[in-house]
């Protein structure tokens, strides 16, 4: 399987997804991881893009609706 980064650069270089613009942290900075980053939230989100629900969501989704082919191993 590929990993979340490989797949997201890779979707990135065909124009099939972007990062997410604007996107605002919900809960207080107080918390704010800055270690950790996203390239699909414009690297402002406190997680890993490995660990990223709404990118696994949105790539979940394409390979669903046959969008997009991911390799097994
Ligand atoms: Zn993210």
């Amino acid at each position: 399987m590929e990993t979340l980064t490989g797949i997201f650069q890779r979707l990135w270089a065909k124009g099939l997804l972007r990062p997410r613009k604007g996107w605002i942290r919900k809960h207080s900075s107080s918390n704010f991881d800055l270690s950790k980053n996203c390239a699909y939230h414009s690297n402002i989100q406190d997680h890993e893009i490995e660990e990223c629900p709404a990118l696994r969501n949105k790539i979940q989704n394409m390979i669903e609706k046959r969008k997009i082919i991911v390799q097994q191993e």
